[in-house]
């Protein structure tokens, strides 16, 4: 995954570049480098080990004017991270200069075919085999930049979004992409290249998302150029970005998730906005209406996803067959890109992803796509590719999110999927008018619901501390709660690193009841909507084998709080929507543990925030 940004313009490019890469830190942090072109044309490459803020103290007193630059903050794929295997590489002569974000497939055989031809390798990546493959190809052909790209790309298999510099070449970038995102920003006589806009937004509103197989070029002072590696002239689309640059600070939190938990009032009412009436008794989406047809001849909806979005999509299982009566398998899209699935074209496929991006979710999409299913996609970010590669679909509006733990996009992407089955549910006549009404109702006061739970945050993190003891955790819910669950374990394990495990509350005695001792916390959801009597078993069970009982219940719940040793309280609201509401404890608690632990809670180690490679 990795954020790659680049500039060409009048301004010195090292400050530029770097506050880019801070920007796209989210997507990778195990190594970051830079490479300016000065006005004596030298083509300087810095790179180390570590934070954004490693490269800046190994850069210091270093030479970094310049006004044309690129730079990389990187999640390894290939070779460990470590300051030879950071990016950008040199190829052999090191005139060129090269940022990578994906995976070259084919690097194996590309590279026996350059070391056959007298190239040799600094780094175990698949990247610096890119760089000397565009070399060799340029020198043999004597040819551009632009044109020794594209050839070479040409026999590439695999996903990139690539920038290039040249030695002598001071007014031109070379940039390309094929699965992972690319976007430019224009100002005046000024060019900005990164993985998403945030680098972007505070010099221009002006954008250009490169296109699947398109390469661009970004020349000084001139009008930016793109063609398709199939040599395809096409003109650049430009769009203007509505994100602003206080979206992406932190606004006075410690961290961007706490910030994000405590957005979540307010982006789930941007996620209704438009969509749910201000009298609370109307649903409108306008991905369901333009395409109501298939919606309600549909015979099967598979929901796609992976991790948190995952776990939403399970949400929405629930809710579209209770409300729209169509059955719906929910597949993790690693597996079912791969896994030969039944794709009917009477099908619908939702693929659910927070950036849009994920590289498993949008391969998943194309198969699904190729076999003829309706596409449709939920996703945050807008603009990019997954929902430019689907039929319709809907944004999720929750904002950036910029914690790798998804919070906001979470309860989003789950208020997106109850919409959109209540609104299938109506125009089928499976759910009945009484049941809508009431529950749009419900809908439109879950956000002041949240606000009254965030108020219990300074309890959480004092309790939070009596557990960073523990080595293990349970999750258990039922029903609606029983994907809660799960994603409470997954956020805990995310970003504490203690390992935490969600079940079926039912499921607990099948197998992990063997777990239970006085060591071993467990979280329960055992709320008064949804099959409280049985959970209240389970509670008992767990309680007859001295396990610590940390309870989620409904304001004014006695039975479970008697029998737990902390309770977070919740208000009532319908079955279907406790999800919403109950998510938001198990961020906090996770939340808060992680950070007396003294974990890194926005860039956990080893994960990013968007998954583009397989
Ligand atoms: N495959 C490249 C590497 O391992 C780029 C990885 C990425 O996109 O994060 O260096």
């Amino acid at each position: 995954m990795c954020g790659i940004v680049g500039y060409i313009g009048n301004r010195q490019a090292y400050p530029i570049l770097i506050k880019g890469l801070q920007r796209l830190e989210y997507r990778g942090y195990d190594s970051a480098g830079i490479a300016l072109l000065n006005s004596n044309n030298d083509l300087n490459v810095y790179k180390a080990k570590g934070k954004v803020s490693d490269l800046v103290h190994f850069v210091q007193s270093k030479d970094t004017e310049g006004t044309i630059g690129i730079a990389h903050t990187r999640w390894a794929t290939h070779g460990e991270p470590n300051q030879v295997n950071a990016h950008p590489h040199f190829s052999q002569s090191e005139e060129l200069a090269l940022i990578h974000n994906g995976i070259i497939e084919n690097y194996a055989v590309l590279k026996q075919g350059l070391i056959e031809n007298g190239y040799s390798f600094l780094s175990e990546t698949d990247t610096e085999v890119l760089v000397q493959l565009i070399e060799f190809i340029k020198k043999s052909n004597n040819i551009s930049l632009t044109k020794a790209v594209q050839l070479a790309l040409d026999q590439v298999v695999g996903a990139y979004a690539i920038a290039v510099i040249e030695k002598g070449q001071p007014d031109i970038i070379v940039a390309a992409r094929k699965g992972s995102p690319l976007v430019v920003g224009i100002g005046e006589d000024e060019f900005f290249l990164a993985s998403d806009a945030t680098p972007i937004i505070e010099y221009t509103n002006k954008v250009v998302y490169i296109g699947e197989e398109e390469i661009v070029t970004l020349r000084r002072g001139k009008e930016l150029r793109i063609k398709t590696i199939g040599n395809v002239e096409k003109t650049p689309e430009v769009k203007k970005l509505e994100m602003t640059i206080s979206q992406l600070e932190k606004g006075g939190y410690p961290h961007f998730m706490i910030k994000e938990i405590f957005e979540q009032p307010k982006t789930l009412s941007d996620s209704m906005r438009g969509r749910v009436n201000v009298e609370g008794d109307h649903i409108t989406l306008a991905g369901f209406i333009d395409n109501k047809e298939k919606f309600l001849n549909a015979k099967r909806i598979i929901i796609t996803a992976c991790g948190t979005s995952w776990h939403a999509g399970l949400i929405g299982k629930y809710a579209i067959e209770e409300f729209a009566r169509i059955p719906v398998e929910v597949e993790y899209s690693s597996e079912f890109r791969y896994r030969k699935p039944v794709i009917h074209p009477d099908d619908i496929v939702i693929a659910i992803s927070q950036s849009g991006e994920t590289a498993d979710t949008l391969a998943a999409v194309e198969l699904a796509k190729s076999k003829g299913a309706f596409i449709f996609g939920i996703c945050n970010v807008v603009g990019s590719s997954i929902p430019r590669n689907t039929h319709s679909g809907c944004y999720t509006h929750a904002g950036p999110e910029i914690g790798v733990a998804s919070t906001k996009a979470f309860t989003a992407q789950v208020t997106v999927l109850t919409m959109l089955a209540m609104m299938i549910g109506k125009e089928k006549g499976t759910l009945n008018n009484e049941n809508y009404l009431k529950i749009v109702s419900e809908l439109s006061k879950i956000p002041e619901k949240i606000k009254e739970i965030l108020k219990q945050n300074d309890r959480i993190a004092e309790f939070a501390k009596t557990f960073t003891y523990a080595q293990n955790f349970i999750y258990l819910g039922r029903g609606y709660n029983f994907p809660v669950a799960l994603e409470g374990a997954l956020k805990l394990k995310e970003i504490s690193y203690i390992h935490a495990e969600g079940y079926p509350a039912a499921e607990m005695k099948h197998g992990p009841i063997a777990l239970i001792s006085q060591e071993m916390p467990v979280v329960v959801i055992a709320t008064s909507a949804g099959m409280y009597e049985k959970v209240v078993s389970n509670i008992q069970e767990i309680k007859a084998r001295k396990g610590k009982i940390i309870s989620i219940v409904t304001e004014g719940d006695v039975v479970v709080s008697n029998l737990s040793d902390y309770t977070i309280s919740i208000p009532d609201t319908e079955e279907c929507l406790v999800p919403l509401l109950a998510a938001i404890p198990l961020q906090l608690f996770a939340y808060h543990i992680a950070v007396v632990k003294g974990c890194n809670v926005d860039q956990p180690r080893n994960l990013a925030k968007s998954v583009t490679v397989e």
